[in-house]
């Protein structure tokens, strides 16, 4: 059985990026908003409806979803997000574990922005935690999605505190700075992991 450690963190805290320095050490990746956005593309039953709850203007001129839109519409109302989440839940689920069994390596990284927010910690073997202070984070997200401070700092209180977040979690890495200062972090963390999977192994198999 592969060992799994979720990497999670607020919006723009850095998970994608130190994700992808993992996966150049070799470690598989999977991805729980790309899992999100594959389930609606292959499942039309799933996209027809989300058109029937929100209406066409939910879609782009193409015909695709605009997820930007559908985030807006869930992100401050949590009937809503709960009427989306138990929509999707089931299939994305099937679909995280379908790859989960299919990697081949000890150690799998599991990037869930939502860990704690969809009460999926107890998923993973181990938690990384990305953390980033605050006023870091609102200057990334509005620099990367082109929004509003008010707006930024709106999506930041509708997710889990970094107080919620560093109780639950195994490991930090704090990315504050410059990217190379974390490179030593994600080696040690990288040793440590391979180390616990083959325990991890030696228990359960
Ligand atoms: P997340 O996946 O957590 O939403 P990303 O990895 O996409 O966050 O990072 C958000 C933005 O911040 C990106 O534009 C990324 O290039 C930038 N970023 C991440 N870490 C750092 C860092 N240590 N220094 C400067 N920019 C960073």
């Amino acid at each position: 059985m592969t060992y799994i450690v979720a990497l999670t963190g607020g919006i723009c805290s850095g998970k994608s990026t130190i994700a992808n320095i993992f996966a150049g050490l070799g470690v598989p990746l999977v991805d729980a908003d790309i899992i999100a956005r594959q389930v609606i593309q292959s499942d039309a039953s799933i996209l027809n409806k989300i058109i029937a709850h929100y209406g066409h203007s939910i879609l782009l001129s193409n015909g695709s979803l605009n997820r930007k839109k559908l985030r807006q519409k869930i992100f401050s109302k949590q009937r809503e997000r709960t009427w989306l989440n138990s929509l999707l839940h089931p299939l994305i689920r099937r679909e995280t574990k379908l790859r989960i069994s299919l990697v081949k390596k000890s150690y799998v990284l599991w990037i869930v922005p939502l860990l704690f927010e969809n009460s999926l910690h107890n998923k993973a073997n181990r938690i990384l935690l990305i953390d980033v202070i605050p006023e870091i984070q609102l200057t990334r997200v509005i620099a990367r999605d082109g929004i509003t401070y008010e707006q930024a700092e709106q999506i930041l209180a509708s997710q889990a505190s970094r107080e919620q977040r560093l109780i639950y979690s195994n490991d930090v890495i704090i990315n504050n700075g410059e990217l190379t200062t974390i490179n030593e972090s994600i080696t040690f963390l990288h040793k440590l992991y391979l180390k616990l999977a083959i325990i991890f192994q030696q228990k359960t198999n």
